[in-house]
């Protein structure tokens, strides 16, 4: 609708939500959909059939008098949405603030089985948001190539010409350490190399030795997926985890050259997109847990919290939370709010994922949330704890 859109124009952070269909494991069990979705506004049910037996996993909310919550978001997306639309939404804007010349982050976040990885990436013919925007991108690319080399092709024209060029890294934060998907898999009874994250004067935070593969048509992009679809693999058997466990990061760098008529000057206009399929956001208890899983939880508990905090305080910054100084009341993140008005700290130095995307988030950048959550009843405390946090990034 127009006022949708309106908003979404307004506005640099975009808060999109997501259900996927019921799938066989819940049919089977004979469970029941407690989420539905009209327009912009979800609705989660502990009590969809009206019978007043509410679910018994549902918490506060489920024993509270009214056992349905709804929540409005710039986009919501029903089990029945396909990735085209999704594209349509999200992708293009993305596209067309880096052609403008700005960065872009897109998360995925959400219990794991939610859609993470289908919404961002997803599976054969309906492909998701990543190779929809890498399909745009490298489209721009043949525009040059049709046009020829601008250095001989324009001479005498007098005309301004632009030629682009496209690189993609792939990587995943396991543990607060980052992990090169691009690099050669290490010999597999070895762990995975840790590539540390430097900070440069100028362009701010990035990591050391990352591979930065030059992209010029599809086949490249998807012989890359598959290399670090396999490198994920490798790192997860490596962990003995899953990798839910880690966030995966697919970076493309898309720069445009624009070199005036007279072959005087040049400009490079350089934007960074970042699509994140981030790490499960379901609690794992901490009791029974020790050692390496206990870190591990704690460090996706810290990063996920940490990007929730970022989120929520460039929101409050740029205005777009109404009552700015005065917390929601989940205020889920504990941001600290000020009085006469300064903006909020933005804690990005607290967790991997932010202070190495901090050159993504704020700023002239656009940040998109994507929750993905299930439909079933058996997920209903997930599923509301996703949405919470995706109404505090809003
Ligand atoms: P996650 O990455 O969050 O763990 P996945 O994206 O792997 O979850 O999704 C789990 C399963 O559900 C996959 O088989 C996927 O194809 C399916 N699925 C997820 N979202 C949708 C959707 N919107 N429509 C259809 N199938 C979906
Ligand atoms: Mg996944």
């Amino acid at each position: 609708t127009a006022k949708k859109k309106k908003r979404a124009k307004e506005n640099s952070i975009k808060v999109a939500v997501r259900c996927r269909p019921m799938n066989d494991r819940e049919l089977d069990m004979g469970d029941m959909a407690c989420v539905e979705i009209e327009d912009d506004t979800l609705t989660i049910s502990a009590d969809p059939d009206g019978t007043g037996q509410v679910n018994c996993i549902g918490g506060r909310s489920a024993r509270s008098k009214n056992p349905t919550r709804a929540f409005t978001f710039d986009y919501c997306y029903g089990p029945e949405s396909e990735q085209a639309q999704v594209f349509e939404d999200i992708g293009t804007g993305v596209l067309e603030n880096a052609f403008a010349g700005y960065n872009a982050s897109v998360f995925a976040y959400g219990q794991t089985g939610s859609g993470k990885t289908h919404t961002m990436l997803g599976s054969g013919v309906d492909a998701g948001l990543i190779p929809r925007i890498c399909w745009c991108l490298v489209e721009k690319l043949h525009e040059t190539e049709q046009r020829g080399d601008p250095e001989t092709s324009c001479l005498g024209t007098g005309a301004e010409s632009t030629t682009y060029s496209l690189e993609a890294s792939y990587l995943e934060i396991y543990n607060e350490r980052c992990i090169d998907l691009l690099a050669p898999p290490p010999n597999n009874s070895e762990p995975s190399i840790k590539l540390r994250v430097r900070e440069d004067p100028k362009s701010g935070p990035y990591v050391e030795d990352l591979t930065t593969v030059p992209v010029r048509s599809m086949h490249e992009i998807r012989r890359m997926m598959a290399v670090g679809a396999r490198a994920r693999t490798v790192a997860a058997t490596n962990m003995n985890n899953k990798s839910s466990r880690s966030h995966a990061i697919f970076t493309l760098v898309f720069k445009q050259t624009t070199i005036s008529g007279d072959l005087s000057s040049a400009t490079d206009t350089v934007s960074k997109i970042n699509l994140v399929d981030l790490a499960g956001s379901e609690r794992v208890s901490a009791s029974g847990v020790k050692g390496r899983q206990l870190t591990e939880t704690a460090n996706i508990n810290r990063s996920l919290h940490t990007l929730g905090r970022v989120i929520n305080a460039l929101s409050r910054s740029s205005g777009r939370k109404r009552g700015y100084n005065t917390p929601s009341k989940d205020n889920l993140f504990g941001t600290p709010t000020t009085s006469g008005g300064a903006p909020p700290l933005i804690p990005y130095r607290d967790s991997t994922l932010t202070w190495l995307l901090k050159p993504s988030l704020g700023g002239n950048s656009r940040t998109t949330m994507f929750a993905t959550v299930s439909p079933a009843m058996v997920n209903f405390e997930e599923s509301l704890t996703t949405l919470r946090y995706a109404q505090e990034c809003s």
